[in-house]
């Protein structure tokens, strides 16, 4: 048995087939590329028995991950992350079975960790010495720690609204950091250019092809914690898309082993009513988005104007007679607070978008009585802490204390 089985790299879009032993980036008509695995093969010889035993990680799924030798593998521990009832935040909603995959205590405090290190140690065995990407926050904070940890040097670039944390952990990680006063559309352009100075290997989202491999994993996790069986709807905020395409080709290659039913969940892409192209498009039918002028949103990770891989969020929506939805700050904001209260988790405001959708979609009726729903969490609540205003009193020694 091989350790993965990985075949070649192939473009969405005109077909055209590339090697996966040599660095790629997008194909030479502008798509992204997609991963492709012998599945037929591995089938022979693979089944959900073949998992037990294995470490509880993401590498657990190495023969449907891209990297060929595991010596090659940079991981802090990444993945297996809860998948945790949500009853009584359910039952304010009249949804029975709720949900939530909870990425936000993942190493680096957001599933960006996913990403990274399937797409740092897919770099190393490529031989890559030093990459270059444009973030939110987030996903430069995961790649400048897993590069780290790699021995890769790493320039990131981000807006200089990006959460404060996120910056202070490229930081620490001895990555180049420069910030921009602009979106993550302006970081987007300076590092294209620092790509064609100094010939630099570019991790921008989409731009390289292992990124989408990682976050796969939490679609092949959702559907091995539910014993195979696949839920009715999985909600996903969605910014440049990587993890709703990567959640929808875990389905796809699970369901071609056979391991789970062809019925796939129906996926929808949550987005902030701030910044909502994924959303528009859906909504006027059409397979590509525009850019949205102007996008403002707390839920920074959110927060892309026009994503790459658009036509793939578009597709696996449509595929699988899914939905896009946008919710405004306040709505997302005020579901963070009452998670927190009602189920103690302080999850990021990104993930609270997806129950505020999951809410709005139960009341118009997509979402139907006794459906099993699962709404994802990207990232800790903790990585943002200007999102909660503290007000309590503040005692001197002696002092009683004050009780509502
Ligand atoms: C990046 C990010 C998202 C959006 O992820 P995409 O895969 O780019 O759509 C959602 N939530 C958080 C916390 C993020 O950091
Ligand atoms: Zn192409």
């Amino acid at each position: 048995m091989k350790f993965s089985y990985i075949t070649h790299l192939h473009c969405p879009k005109c077909q055209k087939e590339y090697r996966y032993d040599q660095i790629q980036q997008l194909c030479e008509c502008g798509s992204p590329l997609l991963v492709d695995y012998d599945l037929q093969e591995l089938k022979k010889h693979w089944t959900p028995s073949s998992l037990a035993g294995r470490g509880h990680d993401l590498w657990r799924y190495h023969e449907l991950l891209p990297v060929v030798d595991p010596d090659n593998i940079v991981t802090l521990g990444e993945g297996m992350t809860p998948l945790l009832r949500m009853d009584r935040i359910g039952a304010t909603m009249g949804i029975d079975h709720l949900w939530m995959k909870d990425e936000g205590i993942i190493p680096t405090g957001s599933f960006k960790a996913r990403g990274a290190a399937v797409g740092v140690s897919k770099a190393k065995e490529l031989g890559v010495s030093e990459l270059a990407m444009p973030t939110n926050g987030n996903a430069g904070a995961a790649w400048a720690l897993y590069a780290a940890r790699a021995g890769i040097k790493a320039s990131i670039v981000m807006p200089i609204e990006a959460p404060v944390i996120t910056r202070n952990e490229c930081a620490i990680s001895g990555a180049n950091l420069n910030l921009v006063n602009g979106l993550i559309s302006d970081a987007g352009k300076i590092v294209a250019q620092a790509v064609r100075d100094h010939g630099l290997f570019d991790a921008s989202t989409l731009k390289e092809p292992y990124r989408i491999e990682g976050k796969k994993t939490m679609g092949l996790e959702i559907a091995e914690q539910l014993n195979w069986k696949v839920p009715d709807v999985i909600l996903y905020p969605t910014g440049g898309g990587v993890g709703i395409i990567g959640i929808y080709k875990a389905l796809k290659e699970l369901a071609e082993l056979g391991w789970i039913s062809d019925k796939l969940p129906r996926l929808v892409a949550v987005q902030a009513a701030g910044c909502a192209p994924i959303v528009k498009a859906w909504e006027e039918r059409k397979s590509s988005s525009e850019f949205w002028e102007n996008s403002e949103t707390a839920a920074f990770g959110i927060n892309v104007p026009k994503a790459l891989g658009d036509f793939l969020v578009l597709e696996a929506i449509y595929a699988t007679d899914g939905c896009a939805i946008a919710i405004d700050d306040a709505s997302l904001l005020q579901e963070q607070a009452d998670i927190a209260r009602l189920e103690g988790a302080f999850i990021c405001p990104e993930g609270a978008a997806t129950f505020s959708a999951a809410r709005r979609l139960r009341e118009s009726g997509w979402i139907k009585a006794g459906e099993t729903v699962i709404a994802l969490n990207t990232g800790s609540g903790i990585k943002y802490p200007e999102t909660v205003q503290v007000e309590v009193p503040t005692l001197e020694p002696g002092e009683r204390m004050i009780r509502e």
